[in-house]
């Protein structure tokens, strides 16, 4: 019997998983609603057996907090007149990023709650100072390849 995990089975990504998916062959996944992407499945083996995981209120909670801080974010992001931003910053082996505010926002969905919570409340602090928000958000995109790097 496989344990259900705490994460989906892509990468990137700390929802909790939502379906099972079973191939013929024994090989087992986990994934998001996200991350289920039936017509992948099917390209792979049509024989597989899709399950819908009974998941715990907490959860629940824990995603809507999640929903919630996102669409902050994006609030954040609009009011400040940042959406068209290019990110630049350097990562840890000094190669040079120029990254749209855009795709770390998206990255940014996939991190765990806590590290959303964590961004939030450092952006709110940064603003309430007047500081450089587009700096910070520099520090994130910088962080975020990291995470990709030491995934793979
Ligand atoms: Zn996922």
């Amino acid at each position: 019997m496989v344990n259900t995990p705490k994460r989906c089975d892509n990468r990137y990504c700390n929802l909790k998983p939502e379906y099972r998916i079973s191939y013929p062959n024994g090989e087992i996944f986990f994934r998001c609603a996200h991350h289920i992407a039936p017509y992948q499945i099917e390209r792979d083996n049509d024989n597989c057996m899709i399950e819908s995981l009974i998941f715990d209120e907490s959860w629940i909670t824990e995603f809507e907090e999640s929903s919630e801080i996102i669409s902050w974010l994006n609030r954040f992001i609009e009011e400040k007149r940042l959406e068209d931003k290019i990110i630049e910053f350097f990562d840890d082996n000094h190669m040079h990023h120029l990254m749209p505010i855009k795709v770390i926002t998206e990255m940014f969905e996939s991190l765990s709650l806590a590290n959303q919570k964590k961004i939030k409340d450092k952006l709110v602090v940064i603003d309430y100072h007047n500081g450089n928000v587009t700096h910070f958000f520099g520090y994130i995109g910088k962080c975020l390849i990291k995470s990709i790097q030491e995934g793979e």
